[in-house]
């Protein structure tokens, strides 16, 4: 583990950062920030819903999820999961299989599974807990005032929403909003680990204790996570405090801020370092 030596963030802005941070809101109010948000690529997230793809397995299988799900049916497991090798999955066929997913018993509660949204390319990919109400209605992660919040947590390093990519560890809403059960997690697992290893983040970060402990398989508190950069694989990782926390207590929005500098810094870093290599 290691700490990147410089944030790549000037004094101007850090400062205009920080009147963002400290007014007790994320929205952001300096104007360069408003070059990047508007510098947004239109049209970034991919066409999900093509099943055009050169993987015939991943093809084949999106076919039948897809069919299953006309049908109103769930697949048998023999349709599927016999053949399936999840790592090898597209991103239509990924998500086909999501959503017809009975792997674990929150499939019985759900209004819809949310598998997920934002730029397939992403720098940042943000983690967090499981859906709550508004996101199982809704099957979009972070909605809701959290999710407003999270969205001007982004702005304020310079990402629309739509710029980052954004998923659970689970895609599908444990009842009564309870911690995800370890059971659960195992079998949700291989979805996330498919989405980051095609997403290729820069950094991800985890946002909640659930998130940083089922990613990182410790049971540090968060208290003791944040402020420190992880690996999962390659990619790096930083742990901060969910929104929905910063919302009841937005006194520790100042170390969110950290957090979120720490990751930008990370960015920074692996950007000098690619442009080294490239001109040396
Ligand atoms: S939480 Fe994950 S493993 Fe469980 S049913 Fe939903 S998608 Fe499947």
């Amino acid at each position: 583990m290691s700490s990147p030596k410089s944030s790549g963030i000037n004094n101007e802005q850090n400062a205009q950062y920080l009147q963002a941070m400290g007014i007790q809101s994320w929205a952001l109010r300096a104007q360069p920030l408003t070059n990047v948000v508007e510098e947004a690529v239109e049209g970034v997230v991919e066409d999900t819903v093509s099943l055009v793809t050169e993987n015939a397995v991943s093809a084949e299988v999106a076919e039948v999820m897809v069919d299953a799900a006309e049908h109103g049916v769930t697949p048998a497991t023999s349709d599927v999961d016999v053949t399936v090798d999840v790592s090898q999955l597209d991103w239509p066929a990924l998500q086909s299989m999501v959503s017809s997913c009975t792997a674990c018993a929150l499939h019985e509660s759900r209004t819809n599974t949310v598998f997920g949204v934002g730029d397939h390319q992403a720098q940042v990919m943000v983690i967090g807990e499981a859906p709550g109400a508004d996101e199982d209605q809704q099957g979009e992660p972070f909605v809701g005032p959290a999710g407003q919040l999270l969205n001007n947590m982004l702005l304020a390093i310079g990402y629309k929403r739509e710029q980052v990519y954004i998923a659970n560890i689970l895609k599908c809403r444990p009842p009564g909003n309870r911690d995800p059960q370890p059971e659960e997690v195992s079998q949700c697992e291989s979805y996330l680990q498919r989405q980051i290893a095609m997403v290729k983040p820069k950094v991800i970060l985890a946002v909640g204790r659930i998130a940083a402990h089922n990613l990182m398989k410790v049971e540090t508190p968060i208290g003791k996570m944040r402020g420190k950069q992880y690996q999962y694989g390659d990619t790096p990782v930083v742990v901060t405090y969910h929104p929905a926390y910063l919302l009841r207590k937005p006194s520790e929005k100042a170390k969110s801020w950290d957090d979120l500098r720490l990751a930008m810094s990370i960015i920074h870093a692996a950007d000098e370092s690619k442009t080294n290599k490239d001109t040396s």
